[in-house]
């Protein structure tokens, strides 16, 4: 599709995937040619729109508004009104763009809005509907607690197991497989390294005041390696990281074709907090998105986990996968609510070209976003109707009609790492392949990040080039 504008080319995308996740643009600063296929967001003497899509015209302008600095939103407001016009879909929240909308809420409090005075400026400036803001405004209530109660010294540790036992289809992680045997070869040396930066890092915050609040292991699937593999992690973790201070000790368990009684000793010894991820309850969404387990499967490492103490247990679910519909969205929020873990999560499912899913698709082929939007909003009320609380919310790029990702926990459960995080609120000190460091200014707020390599196979044969930033990692936490 052609696109003609004469201005910033990335708002008005943005608005344009809202309607066409799919589609590949060709953005030209030139006059305007209005033919099929075409779109024109200009502004000039006027702002003016012209749509030539679903074999359907609509042509709209609209005067200056008073302040230039308003003219790009004003004029997504108005490409916003009249592709939903072309197209029947009204995505929820408007064109506000941007992962953390929560961090909006927290903004306009400082300013001193009332919850009705934020809901008038955000649905008249981005046309958010009522049920975004109240998602938006609930997880600031949530998350109050948590944000609240954090202390400039402490850091969150991050540590990052990428291996998983197959590929699912939706995935564009770097995550590797451990079903190719090159990948599971690299297990015992990743290990090493993962355990001999851990032990770096300890010795460089050994030497501050800086205090570990919480720990999450993430992946990949950390339980796709073997229990002893783990327990030595968990193990060099606490052996050269304080972690007596810890509140929140978060494992990933993740799929739950790779939960043993083994494995969950070995993390029990160390964690308080568990995910075991259904994505749906239907083995035959699971079977559509390359999932090797069932839900019975899922079903009985959840009774494990439960039956071996695990009091705080996460389970993360998509909605908008392929082979699944409302209904069966609806069993599976139904069923989780039955089973009554302390965190549910609810992801949209999002379109990235680098996962097997999309490649080929057509928008056709995906959920339809008033449908994906009835999901949503089932998961939001059935929740809510079941005493969870939203307590952290983000949104990503291309998610299907530009929905939400929201993690509900029962009151006193929050997941604190998941808010400190996506509200950018604490240090986080991260350790393993594709693991980010980010150190936040006390004084500006400025967050400067570290990378470490992507893949495994980089993350040891590269270990000392990678880590020549943990000199500056010293100067900056002051040792
Ligand atoms: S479990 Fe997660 S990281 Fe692993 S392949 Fe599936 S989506 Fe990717």
């Amino acid at each position: 599709m052609t696109v003609y504008i004469n201005g910033s080319k990335y708002e008005i995308e943005a608005v344009i995937k809202l309607f066409f996740p799919l589609l590949r643009f060709d953005f030209r600063e030139e006059e305007p040619k209005y033919v099929p296929d075409s779109i024109t967001a200009v502004c000039t003497d006027k702002l003016r729109v012209y749509a030539n899509v679903c074999d359907r015209e609509i042509s709209r302008e609209e005067e200056l508004p008073a302040d230039a600095a308003d003219n790009e939103i004003t004029l997504c407001r108005l490409l916003f009104t009249v592709l939903s016009e072309l197209t029947g879909v009204t995505p929820a929240w408007g064109c506000l763009t941007g992962i953390r909308p929560v961090k909006k809420i927290n903004t306009l409090a400082a300013q001193g809005m009332t919850r009705d005075e934020m809901y008038e400026y955000l649905h008249r400036k981005y046309l958010v509907s009522e049920k975004k803001f109240g998602v938006m405004y609930d997880t600031a209530q949530g998350q109050s607690h948590a944000l609240d109660t954090l202390s400039p010294r402490s850091f969150s540790l991050y540590i990052s197991i990428p291996f998983c036992p197959s590929r699912c289809s939706y995935c564009s992680f770097v995550s590797h497989s451990v079903t190719s045997k090159g990948a599971r070869d690299l297990i015992p040396q990743y290990t090493d390294m993962l355990c001999r930066e851990l032990r770096e890092l300890g010795n460089i915050i050994a030497d501050t005041d800086m205090y570990c609040d919480t720990v999450y292991i993430g992946g990949g699937t950390p339980t796709a390696i073997d229990a002893p593999l783990l327990s030595r992690i968990m193990d060099t973790a606490a052996q050269y990281i304080d972690l007596s201070r810890v509140r929140e000790y978060t494992v990933e368990a993740g799929r739950p074709d790779t939960i043993t009684r083994e494995k969950l000793s070995a993390i029990k010894r160390h964690a308080t907090r568990i995910s075991i991820n259904p994505q749906t309850l239907s083995d035959k969404v699971l079977s559509a998105i390359g999932r090797i387990h069932s839900t019975e499967q899922f079903y009985k490492a959840f009774a494990l986990a439960r039956d071996m103490g695990f009091d705080c247990i996460n389970t993360d679910t998509i909605a908008g996968l392929p082979a699944d519909d409302k209904d069966g969205f609806r069993r599976t929020i139904d069923g989780l609510i039955e089973l009554a873990p302390e965190n549910i999560t609810v992801h949209t499912l999002t379109v990235k070209r680098s996962a097997r899913l999309f490649e080929g698709t057509q928008r056709s082929d995906l959920t339809a976003d008033n449908d994906l939007s009835a999901m949503v909003d089932y998961a939001a009320d059935a929740l809510s109707a079941a005493h969870y609380q939203p307590y952290y919310l983000y949104r990503q790029k291309n998610t299907i009609g530009n929905l939400e990702n929201v993690g509900y926990s029962r009151p006193g459960y929050e997941g604190l790492y998941n808010i400190y995080i996506m509200e950018e609120a604490q240090n986080i000190l991260s350790c393993g392949a594709g693991a980010s460091t980010k150190l936040i200014d006390p004084a500006s707020g400025k967050i400067t990040r570290f990378f470490n390599y992507k893949y495994p196979y980089e993350y040891i044969g590269r270990y000392d080039k990678m880590t020549a930033y943990k000199a500056q990692l010293r100067d900056m936490l002051g040792v």
